[in-house]
This record gives structure tokens, sequence and C-alpha cells, in this order.
């Protein structure tokens, strides 16, 4: 009889789930179920009638490596490759990062001689930083912290300053908190091969990927920092959707799991808001948070694990102005938690993708983004803030970090409620506990998402690609 598969999740990671079941040559009946009403989870777009678009999410997906190498190889397959707008590594874009540090604006440095100069905010030249690298001491311990490791290797300025931001802007999290061998393997495992964390990250970069197409050797030949889509992420979602429905997949929107009952035959009976269904095995592409409320009493050690995955908060405000108002071109600007805590960064979105600007005149597209690990403390509870209060604080930075004042004529506010999983000191133990109790235990789940394993759109979709194939391999 044919196998049911369940995938729990209609974000992005449980559509590539989907995606990955139904390509398979002894694809079983695979069922979708939506908490929501709508899928793509995080990936939220919208599109305005003179052709503008704001994503709410995330809009910056990078083409390097396995993972975003088969993201790419996902959106030839799914004809999306006209969609693409790619930042190549000339652009801009992918060229000018800044920070901004004692209320100025001050660009990242790029290049040899970049790293030659002193260049503030930093108090001197980057070299320095990169010779400590080198005589720097292996760590000893099994974890640390982003900042404790940082400090070590590059030293404390580079810790306070630059990676402080970079974790604010990549996880909305707190360097002093995140962990570096969940948040940055490659730099974990750099130090462990190589001894120097620079060296490591260089040859790292020439190792060799079986992924390989023309998009991906375009995007390689034109040295592309990251894509996006034209019409907005969300038209990965609903690609998918389509290529799902032309597959035979149910899809349920509206229908969230309430509770998971294990069957005495090692089956899932899965209660819905009208009624059960019974399946072969779950993919969880839910939180793992709400994956613990569900699980039955008797996996209470698995739950105990999933639900200390905590995720923080972000207030999103994309703005739009008319004329090209920005005093810098780049890809945006990161602000140091020293600075002002609360505010992440602004993306200059009408610079990297300017092809998302309204028809007709020329218009400045920005996002702010707000609150992550210091939401309850700078903002206040999520349940309570009111979107006037978050446009509010997004219009001053803008005013003072980029000196534009006139109002905006577009302003979108979204606050998305635990949407950035944190990967806290011990998250590679909790994760290894995961995975090995779903394998002793012989459970018929699989976990992807965001929560265990990267929060990039090419993670969760590395993630669930993962999944699929050690599902097949399995005893049936
Ligand atoms: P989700 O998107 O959270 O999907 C989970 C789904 O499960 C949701 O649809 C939810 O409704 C559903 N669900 C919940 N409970 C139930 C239930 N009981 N039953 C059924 N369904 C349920 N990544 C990048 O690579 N580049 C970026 O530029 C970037 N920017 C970002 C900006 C923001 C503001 C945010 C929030 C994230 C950003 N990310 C970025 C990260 C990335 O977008 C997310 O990590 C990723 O989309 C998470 O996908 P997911 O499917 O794992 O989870």
């Amino acid at each position: 009889m044919q196998r049911t598969v369940v995938v729990a999740g209609g974000g992005i990671s449980g559509l590539a789930a989907c995606y990955h079941l139904a390509q398979s040559s002894s694809a079983p009946r695979i069922i979708l179920l939506e908490g929501s009403s709508r899928l793509g989870g995080w990936l939220q777009s919208t599109r305005t009638e003179d052709g503008a678009v704001f994503e709410h999410g995330p809009r910056g997906i990078r083409p390097v490596g396995s993972v975003g190498k088969n993201t790419l190889n996902m959106l030839s397959e799914l004809g999306l490759e006209s969609e693409i707008l790619p930042v190549p590594g000339d652009h801009s874009a992918s060229k000018n990062r800044y920070l901004y540090v004692n209320k100025a604006l001050h660009k990242l440095p790029s290049g040899i001689s970049g790293l030659l100069r002193t260049i503030h905010p930093f108090s001197k030249p980057l070299i320095w930083c990169g010779l400590r690298d080198f005589t720097a001491q292996r760590g000893t311990q099994p974890d640390e912290t982003v900042h404790e490791f940082v400090a070590r290797r590059l030293g404390k300025e580079v810790a306070d300053i630059a990676i402080d931001s970079l974790c604010r802007g990549v996880f909305a999290g707190d360097c002093q908190r995140l962990s570096l061998r969940s948040c940055f393997p490659m730099l974990y495992e750099a130090e462990r091969k190589r001894r120097s964390v620079i060296l490591g990250m260089v040859l790292a970069g020439g190792e060799k990927s079986h992924f390989d197409s023309a998009l991906i050797r375009r995007a390689k030949k034109e040295r592309w920092s990251q894509w996006s889509l034209r019409s907005g992420m969300e038209i990965l979602p609903e690609a998918l959707e389509e290529f799902l429905r032309g597959q035979g997949v149910q899809i349920h929107r509206d229908t969230p799991l309430r509770q998971l009952e294990r069957t005495a035959d090692n089956r899932w009976k899965i209660t819905l808001p009208g009624g059960s269904i019974v399946a072969d095995h779950l993919i969880s592409a839910v939180p793992a948070k709400v994956l613990s409320q569900l699980l039955p009493r008797s996996e209470e050690p698995l739950a105990k694990e999933l639900c200390q995955i905590e995720a923080v908060s972000v207030g999103v405000v994309n703005l739009q102005y008319d004329g090209m108002v920005l005093p810098v071109k780049g890809f945006g600007h990161l602000v140091p938690s020293f600075e002002d805590s609360i505010l992440l960064g602004i993306v200059y979105d009408s610079v990297a993708f300017p092809d998302q600007n309204h028809r007709g005149a020329p218009s400045t597209r920005l996002t702010v983004m707000m609150g992550g690990a210091w939401f309850e403390e700078g903002i206040g509870n999520p349940d309570k803030v009111s979107q006037d209060q978050l446009l509010r604080r997004a219009s001053e930075a803008v005013m003072s970090h980029l000196g534009i004042c006139g109002a905006p004529t577009r302003a979108i506010v979204k606050l998305h409620k635990a949407c950035i999983p944190q990967y806290t000191l011990g998250h590679w133990k909790r994760t290894e506990n995961i995975f090995k109790y779903l394998k002793e235990q012989m459970l018929p789940l699989s976990v992807v998402g965001a929560s265990y394993e990267g929060v990039s759109v090419n993670d969760c979709i590395f993630s669930a690609r993962n999944a699929v194939e050690k599902l097949f391999q399995w005893p049936q």
C-alpha cells in the first residue's frame, strides 16, 4: 500500500520537503498541512499596482556553497530563472556595506588596501587582526559564544563592532549569547582543521561541490553576492505550490496540527480542527517550540529539547520615498548594539534591486529592521506594540542615520513574532540530542526548518532535501 507522508508547516522548509518527496521515484502520498491561510511562512512580499515590490521577510539569497547552489537548481527546475535579479560582484550593493557608529555611517573596508589603512570606526588597520588570527591558540571548549570566539581570534574591537552588527543583521541576535559552533559552523571547522580561521575560510572557498548547472556557472562568473526575485520572494512558494499541485500533493491551508499520538503500529494519529488523519511518517517544518507542544507525553525527552529553541521577534518597516534620497550607495547599514540596541539595521532595497521600484519617477525603497533579541526590553511586549510605535521609530532612524526628513510616500509595518530562531550556546548539543532521539526511538518523524541547522532560506531548503534523502534510506 502507498505510504502517507504528512508535512507540517507550509513555509519554505515544508514546501521544499514536499518538492523533494514528490520528485522521488518512490513518491508516497503527500499531504501538506499549513496552519495559516497562506503558504510561504516568512517569505512574504507586497506587490503594488504601480509595480513596486516590498519584502517583509527575506530578500537577499546567497548563491555560494552547496546550499546556495541547491537553491539555484530548484529555481531552474521551477522555471524561475527569468525572475532572478542578481547582484553582481561589481555592483555597489556588493561592494559597499556600512556600519552606523558614533552617529555616522562608515563604509566597511574592502580589498587589500582597505585592510592596510586605519578605517573608522576601527582604531587600527584590520591587517593586525588578521595577523592575530595566525598566532591565536585553538579553542579548547566544545562551544563558545560568537563574541568570545571572535574576540579571542581577531580582537575585542572587531567582536564589539563588526561581529555584533553582523549577528544582528543575520540572526537579529546577541553575539554574546549566540553559539559560534551553530551560527557559523564554517568558522568553527576552519579553526579545528586549519588553526587559522582566515586560512580555513580561504581553503574552504576552493572546495569542490557536486552541484553544477548553467545558472550556477553564471552566478560564479558574474560573482553574484546575492540574488532576489523580480516579483518578490513570495513567487518561490507560489511556484512550488503550482508544481506540487501538478504532482498530486494535497495542500490544506487553515489546517493547524493540534496534537500527535503514536499508534500501536508506529504511525501518527494527527488531530486537526475538523477531525484526524493517520500518517506513516511526519516531516515537521513548524518551529521547534510548536512541535514540542504537539508531541505526546511519551516523547517528553524530545519535547524538552525542542522547547529550549527560542525565537526572537522583529519589527519590519518598509518605506518608500520620492526621488533618490540616499546619501550613499550600498546594500545598507547595520547598527551595533552599543550604538542603538533596538535598531538592527536598514536595507537600501532600491540600490540592490532597482527593478522592484515603482514605474515612473525615481524612488527610494528602504527596509528598517528592529527589535530581535532586544525587542522586549527596548520596544515592549510584541503582543501590545502598536504599528504607529514601530513606524515612528523607523522614521526617526531614517532621519537621523540617513538625513531623509520628508514623509514617506508609502509605509508598510509588520511585526513578525518569534520569527528568527536563536542558536544560543549549546545549540549543537540540543540538535544532536534531537536527531539521536529520533534515530534511537525509530520515531516516524523528521524535523526540518530554521530551528535546527541554519536560518537562511538556502539552509531551510537544504535541510528539507537532506531529510527526504534520509527518509528514503530508512527501513520501510
Ligand atoms: P516558517 O517560515 O516559520 O514556516 C513555518 C510554517 O509553519 C508557517 O507557515 C506557519 O504558519 C506554519 N505553522 C506553525 N504552526 C503550525 C501548526 N500547528 N500546524 C500547521 N502549520 C503550522 N533568510 C535569507 O536567506 N535571506 C534573508 O534576506 C532573510 N531575511 C529575513 C528577514 C526576516 C524579517 C525574517 C523573519 C527572516 C529572514 N530570513 C532570511 C530567514 C528565512 O526567511 C527564514 O528562516 C525561513 O523563511 C524560515 O522558513 P521555515 O519554513 O523553516 O519556517
